[in-house]
């Protein structure tokens, strides 16, 4: 039976150093040493044929901090979410797949929009989310690629309560570049 677990691909790695994220993003718990579950989120602003790439925000949290957090979310929100995902049969073939299949798949990340379908080199904005042990990535946890389309749907499906939470956390803990100031204040942080 294959390892469900493999070396960090450096796309998840911060983009500020070009090194693992070392620390949950809330609690400051260290998550490279020990066998602590945590998660990864970025959204990468692109510039397709240009070659250059911008963050517009990324973070660790580790899975505490992420189930705590889940609980931010209005019961409304969660039910679009979950509405929002049951209505996109690409998207759900697709992680049916990768549960069959995953210890065959030595790339797990995938290079297209799992909604759209979308190339990624054609995205001016995509989210990559993926689940970390330790130094190691968990690969039988499917890694999600979503187009910036997608986040701006999936924002859609937040309750008004859900998206003020979200925003004062998101300025509580997270903040990226002033200059992109405008890219990273219209994002919410999606997955916890
Ligand atoms: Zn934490």
């Amino acid at each position: 039976m294959s390892s469900q677990l493999m070396p960090i691909p450096e796309e998840f790695f911060a983009f500020e150093n070009g090194q693992p994220f070392t620390h949950c993003q809330i609690c400051n718990k260290p998550l490279l040493t020990g066998n602590s579950d945590y998660f990864i989120e970025k959204v990468i602003r692109n510039y397709p044929g240009q070659g250059v790439q911008d963050v517009v925000y990324e973070y660790a949290v580790c899975w505490h901090c992420a189930e705590e957090n889940s609980q931010r979310m209005s019961e409304e929100s969660l039910q679009n979410i979950q509405a929002y995902f049951n209505a996109q049969m690409a998207f759900l073939y697709q992680v049916q797949e990768y549960q069959q299949r995953w210890p065959e798949i030595s790339n797990p990340l995938p290079d297209h929009c799992l909604v759209t379908g979308q190339s990624k080199a054609d995205l001016d904005e995509y989210m990559i989310y993926g689940h970390f042990r330790g130094d190691q990535m968990v690969r039988s946890t499917m890694p999600y690629l979503f187009s910036g389309q997608v986040l701006d749907e999936l924002g859609e499906c937040l309750s008004e309560k859900t998206r003020d939470e979200l925003d004062d956390f998101r300025d509580k803990y997270f903040g990226g570049p002033p200059e992109l100031e405008e890219l990273w204040k219209s994002r919410r942080p999606v997955f916890f």
